[in-house]
């Protein structure tokens, strides 16, 4: 395994595994997180190695109890590391902010990675940067593989030195960019500690409260002096324009110049929060003009214009007034920028490069996000719609399930944060007559929907139908468990908490139909549907992948199914409304023809169900 491989080995890894060995390196003993793409792979790694290397990793039911297991970790004197998606962060700051105040024992690090452009199905390009700023909290953030490595070790070390959480911080490009990383020692890990008392530092509340404050202030003063210079680097260069780059960006400048020959001296600023005056003093003292280069949000430009004020008033400062605020970078929105401020025309050619890139597009079928072959979630939304027509208000939140938002299907009405379906639904409840249906997954039910479908019981409200999607584990990330699924993060069998002891202890009307049986689940929904207050539907229905995985490693053959030529009256419901990927079809002999692809198909038999001629059967059966 590359990632335990020894000291001085240069081995290929992801900038998220880079994140792993550097903890490794760094003799981190608990890891807890909550699954979130562009993050996913570090505790997918984690989940991999955590007995063999004897540390504790957990996937937490939010980011938050993440958080706070970690904090209870370090707080005990054991390096602790929690990872998320930039949007966990949003459910873990109320937690964050205190403990900023508190500080810690032994070092805790809080990986955040960031979604320019969304790519992870994100619902908004959160610049998690201004967090370090309103917290008060140092973060580093890393341009490359062999950096994730090193600022993982260096963010542990400036964390236990100054007692203080930390953030490290990526953006989808770092965590999932590749390059050769050459290792470290690796370190045993701490796994036990104490808590000892300590009143005056975990009080967060008065009267200790400005002495905290002040103190954190204090400690990243001191952090911003000693690490000033040591996360930021200058690389010396010729002329009176220079660059400012942090992250991905700083990669990719990098790269541009090469290509346009050019050698203006950049900084590049590891440590994004506190960022140092001295050094950007000192950078943009004796320059003319200056091009801050950063995805998102102007965070360090805005820095350097307030420097700029009192060390160089004269120094013109570009940034989003060229470059965009939103999306990901490239060479393409870079170089257009370096012609600006070098005032020179470069000769690549990037009209000509696009009208390939469209000539090669042309030649491929488009084809949006898909449900796979078989799975549950289709099947259900099948029949919710037929018995809730298209009128309903279809109510959508974060997972696989997210893809019902596109057709045939069109029922994820909004999406806007984990758990939000019940609670904006509800509120559409309120004050409208309208119907409302409201789509919840196994993982997040466990995460954030529970307080929500409380508060339809608490107060008395009309409620949605609650649709709880479970499929068994967080799909949607790589089939990582959740506290329903049965064991654990490190692979140990545990007691699965299930969902509908927790919805009779609320004290809705429940029904449970297997995801996989239109006739159990268009029964349930009639039934529910004649019910008033909080209904909620449970369909159960294993992720198929999953289910075809389990049946290979058993040498199970998974059934298949295929269409009746005879039979098919070509009514199109098995394309047209439920839209199966593995379902085709073609012209032949100038005759329209129907039929399965045999290696797509995962035998999930639900097609058979909907098909109204009877004209699909299983191939073994007939
Ligand atoms: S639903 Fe049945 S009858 Fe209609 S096109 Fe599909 S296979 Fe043929
Ligand atoms: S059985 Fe039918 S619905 Fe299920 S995966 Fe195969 S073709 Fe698709």
């Amino acid at each position: 395994m590359d990632i335990l491989e020894e000291s001085g080995k240069k081995v290929v890894l992801l900038g998220n595994e880079a994140i792993v060995r550097g903890a490794l390196e760094a003799g981190v003993g608990f890891v807890a997180a909550y699954p979130g793409t562009p993050s996913s792979e570090i505790p997918i790694t984690f989940s991999r190695i955590a007995k063999k290397v004897g540390l504790y990793f957990e996937y937490s039911s939010n980011e938050k109890v993440a958080f706070e297991a970690a904090v209870g970790a370090a707080w005990s004197g054991v390096r602790a590391l929690v990872s998320q998606k930039q949007f966990g962060l949003n459910v873990a700051a109320d937690s964050i902010m205190p403990v900023a105040y508190a500080g810690v024992r032994a070092g805790l690090v809080i990986m955040v990675a960031d979604d320019p452009q969304g790519w992870s199905s994100a619902q908004s390009e959160q610049d998690t940067r201004f967090y370090a700023k309103m917290f008060r909290m140092p973060m580093v953030e890393p341009s490359n593989p062999q950096e994730c490595l090193e600022y993982t070790k260096i963010a542990f070390e400036i964390s236990e030195k100054y007692q203080i959480p930390i953030f490290l911080r990526t953006t989808t490009k770092v965590s999932h960019s590749i390059g050769t990383v050459k290792l470290g020692e690796l370190k045993k890990p701490n796994t036990k500690g104490k808590f000892v008392k300590d009143p005056d530092r975990f009080y967060n509340i008065q009267p200790h409260l400005q002495f905290l404050h002040d103190r954190l202030d204090k400690k990243i003063e001191e952090i911003e002096k000693e690490y000033g210079y040591k996360l930021n680097k200058i690389f010396l260069g010729e002329g009176k324009i220079g660059i400012i780059a942090s992250g991905v960006s700083f990669e990719y400048v990098k790269e541009a110049l090469q290509e346009l020959g050019l050698n203006p001296p950049i900084a590049k600023i590891g440590l994004v929060h506190p960022i140092s005056k001295e050094f950007i003093s000192d950078f943009i003292k004796d320059k003319d003009i200056v091009l801050v280069l950063e995805e998102l949000e102007p965070f360090i430009e805005e820095f350097v214009k307030q420097i700029a004020k009192d060390v160089n008033p004269k120094i013109i400062i570009h940034g989003k007034d060229m470059l965009p605020r939103s999306g990901e970078y490239n060479l393409e929105i870079i170089i257009p920028a370096l012609e600006k401020i070098f005032n020179k025309k470069f000769i690549i050619d990037f009209k000509n490069h696009k009208e390939i890139v469209n000539s090669i597009l042309k030649n491929i079928p488009p084809r949006k996000p898909v449900l796979c072959p078989g799975c549950p979630h289709r099947s259900t939304f099948y029949a919710v719609k037929k018995v809730y027509g298209k009128d309903t208000i279809y109510a959508g939140d974060i997972g696989c399930y997210v893809l019902g938002i596109y057709e045939p299907f069109n029922m994820q009405d909004y999406v806007i944060s984990m758990g939000a379906s019940v609670g904006i639904a509800h509120g559409i409840n309120i004050v409208s007559d309208q119907e409302t249906v409201a789509f919840v997954g196994d993982s997040t039910f466990f995460h954030a929907s529970i307080p929500a479908i409380i508060n339809c019981k608490f107060n008395n409200s009309k409620a949605p139908l609650v649709v709880i999607l479970d499929n068994t584990v967080t799909a949607m990330t790589g089939h990582q468990p959740h506290p329903g699924s049965g064991f654990t993060g490190m692979g140990d069998k545990v007691e699965p908490i299930k969902i509908e002891e927790i919805i009779k202890a609320i004290g809705a009307e429940m029904r449970i139909a297997n995801s996989f049986n239109q006739k159990q689940l268009i029964q349930a929904l009639q039934e529910l549907r004649k019910i008033d207050g909080l209904r909620v539907l449970i369909s159960r229905g294993e992720c198929r992948l999953l289910t075809t995985r389990k049946f290979r490693e058993k040498g199970i053959e998974i059934p298949k199914f295929q269409i009746d030529k005879e039979k098919c009256t070509k009514c199109d419901i098995c394309i047209r409304d439920f839209a199966c990927p593995a379902i085709m079809k073609t012209i032949k002999n100038e005759e329209t023809i129907y039929y399965i692809d045999l290696d797509m198909c995962t035998g999930c038999s639900v097609c058979m169900q909907i098909c109204p001629e009877g004209a699909i059967h299983s191939i073994k059966k007939r």
